[in-house]
């Protein structure tokens, strides 16, 4: 679509539309490509459209990356007190406007509204997290090794940093990225998921806003993310590319990073196991399984994948895990009381019902009645399969939405090897009251995180990330500046 067509068929509050931006942020301004292409941003809920987004180019992309190459000098050598300072006014507008940025995330990501404000507070946290760290960067005195000289280590910006982001969670993944390349006196291209840019721009917007100066954060939409990907993960002045995604898509950029030796942070797709041992309190295990399986409708990397259940406590657990689950509302994420908006996408809502279906199919049983959705929403309800097998393509595939698989163990070793059997190593979860059970358990089970009868482990405290094909690096916490 071009320019002159934008189609807009959703009317969004006002304090949202003020934030809705459609052109590419580059160098403090908006631009538009030289074809002046569009792409269409729609509602999964109802499938209008909310938005028609600049497609950029590769060469987008570069006037981005040179952009922040040449902001980069000067904001580096503010102090870091300054650079806190501007990171603070960030903060400030986020929360300031951070219901209308949850109208705009539900809007263009389908999440229930509680969740998108859940997020946009997350979001922001990870600037305020970031400025705070800014002023303690710090290096090192080391012993010398001879009289008369003295050793001493520096902490420098890397240089300009590429963050390409998905669409799950359409503020925090940008936060998370972005506040500590500025903290660090970095400057940012984002190039944020084609389904979700506008949670990206809005970021950008009162980036600007707070102070932030011109060129210092990029911002580049674009429907042909392997494209202005391309550039992102090549071009000699990005120092650094970090991503989250999708494992295939990261492994493909690693390989292009490597060409021109950037640093890189990866954080990859998850199979999280949830164990419930025989001794854990099942309420709590039931209330943590809902939480963790069903948040954003199921679709994130640290979401449960595979409900490892105890033998003698299968029964229990599984009575009061389909009343819950039964219990939960499924509908667009702007009507007060819905859990489970719809999923991002046609593709994705078809893509878990061929999934269920190939399950049922191989011995799986379904205990819910799962009403099919008509309608222009991707709508996908929750449902609960047991008798499945670790020989079954769920046991090992990222499932992405609301469904929930048990699986049985009959033993301890049994458990960790079953949570183990993976490629993946993000997230895992278990549930015992046993306390030399919850250090052996935790110590063995290969994930870079373990949340002990608990489920929230997210936070900017938290050094966020995975071991195995789950990613490099971590973020938040005092290591994400690293
Ligand atoms: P998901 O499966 O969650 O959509 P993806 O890995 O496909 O995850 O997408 C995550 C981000 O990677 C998005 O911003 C998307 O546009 C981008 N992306 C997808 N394909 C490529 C590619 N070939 N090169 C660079 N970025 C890409």
């Amino acid at each position: 679509m071009t320019r002159d067509e934008p189609e807009h068929t959703i009317s969004l509050p006002e304090a949202t539309t003020a934030l809705v931006r459609e052109g590419c942020f580059v160098g403090g301004s908006w631009i538009e490509p030289e074809h002046g292409r569009r792409f269409r941003v729609q509602d999964p809920a109802t499938g209008e459209t909310i938005a028609a987004c600049a497609d950029a180019t590769a060469k987008t992309a570069e006037l981005a990356v040179h952009a922040a190459a040449d902001a980069m000098p000067a904001w580096a050598a503010l102090t870091a007190r300054r650079r806190a300072e501007v990171l603070l006014a960030w903060y400030d507008l986020l929360t300031e406007h951070r219901e209308a940025l949850a109208a705009l995330m539900t809007a263009e990501q389908g999440k229930p509204l509680a969740e998108s404000l859940a997020e946009v507070d997350y979001g922001a946290s990870f600037v305020r997290w970031f400025a705070e760290e800014a002023p303690r960067i710090a290096g090192e005195i080391l012993a010398s090794p001879s009289d008369g000289r003295r050793l001493l280590t520096l902490r420098q910006p890397v240089g300009v940093v590429s963050a390409i982001t998905p669409w799950n969670f359409p503020v925090a993944m940008i936060t998370r990225k972005v506040a500590p390349a500025l903290a660090a006196g970095c400057a940012a291209v984002v190039k944020p998921a084609e389904d979700t840019p506008l949670c990206a721009l809005a970021l950008a917007e009162l980036a600007q806003q707070a102070g932030v100066p011109d060129g210092v954060l990029n911002v580049v939409t674009s429907s042909e993310p392997a494209e202005v990907g391309r550039v992102l993960a090549t071009h000699p002045l990005v120092r650094k590319l970090t991503f989250t995604g999708s494992t295939r898509v990261g492994t493909h950029l690693l390989e292009l990073a490597a060409g021109t030796v950037k640093r890189t942070s990866m954080e990859l797709g998850g199979n999280a196991p949830l164990i419930v041992f025989d001794d854990a309190d099942l309420d709590r295990a039931v209330n943590g399984a809902i939480a963790s399986r069903f948040r954003n409708g199921g679709q994130t990397c640290i979401c449960t994948n595979r409900l490892l259940v105890h033998d003698s406590v299968q029964d229990a657990f599984v009575s009061r895990f389909v009343e819950c689950v039964r219990a939960l509302r499924v509908g667009p994420g702007t009507e007060p009381g819905v859990d489970i908006g719809p999923m991002i996408s046609k593709s994705a809502a078809d893509r878990l019902t061929e999934l269920h279906a190939e399950t049922v199919a191989a011995g799986a049983t379904e205990l819910l009645d799962r009403p099919a959705f008509e309608g222009p929403g991707s709508f996908v309800a929750p449902s609960v399969l047991v008798d499945a097998e670790p020989s079954m393509r769920i046991f090992r595939e990222e499932i992405f939405g609301p469904i929930a698989v048990v699986y049985r163990f009959a033993d301890e070793a049994a458990a960790v090897r079953l949570a183990n059997e993976t490629d993946a190593g993000l997230a895992s979860y278990i549930y015992t009251a046993d306390a030399a059970r919850q250090w052996r358990v935790a110590e063995a089970l290969e994930y870079g995180m373990v949340g002990v009868n608990e489920v929230a482990i997210t936070g900017d405290a938290v050094p966020f990330g995975g071991i195995k094909q789950s990613g490099l690096g971590r973020e938040g916490s005092t290591h994400g500046i690293d």
